[in-house]
């Protein structure tokens, strides 16, 4: 997702089209985080599954897959408890 008025050649029209009617941009302590127009909810942009899944296997020391996958629901709860 890019701001208003950045061009891009990486997509089509018609992508862009969609993108800019289904999703906005929202600043939120200087971060640009994707929310879904409708519901307003933030979305995980596909580029950052790593970071996020990274951070939270980090923070629970190495756990397992469902210790990491406790840790990341815990995350999108506080975020969207913030947002409200
Ligand atoms: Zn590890």
């Amino acid at each position: 997702m890019l701001p208003k008025g950045t061009a891009s050649e990486l997509c089509c029209p018609r992508f862009m089209f969609w993108a800019k009617s289904h999703f906005n941009l929202l600043k939120i302590a200087g971060n640009d985080i994707v929310i879904c127009a409708k519901s307003k909810k933030p979305v995980c942009v596909y580029e950052a599954f790593y970071k996020i899944i990274h951070e939270a296997h980090i923070a629970v020391a190495h756990g397992g897959r469902e210790t990491t996958y406790s840790e990341i629901i815990c995350s999108i709860l506080l975020a969207s408890s913030i947002l409200r």
